[in-house]
């Protein structure tokens, strides 16, 4: 099931169903609104 990750940074969103799984981004991926890293972003219930 896709899950959704949030920035905590600047809310920006990463949904699975969309961009892909999370476990397949690259670990330099970086926030496209504010540019943190993966370790800013929460899992969102
Ligand atoms: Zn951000």
């Amino acid at each position: 099931m896709a899950k959704r990750y949030v920035c905590v940074i600047c809310g920006h969103v990463h949904d699975e169903a969309v961009e892909g799984k999370w476990e397949t981004l690259p670990t330099d991926f970086e926030c496209p609104d504010c540019g943190c890293g993966m370790e800013d972003y929460e899992i969102q219930d």
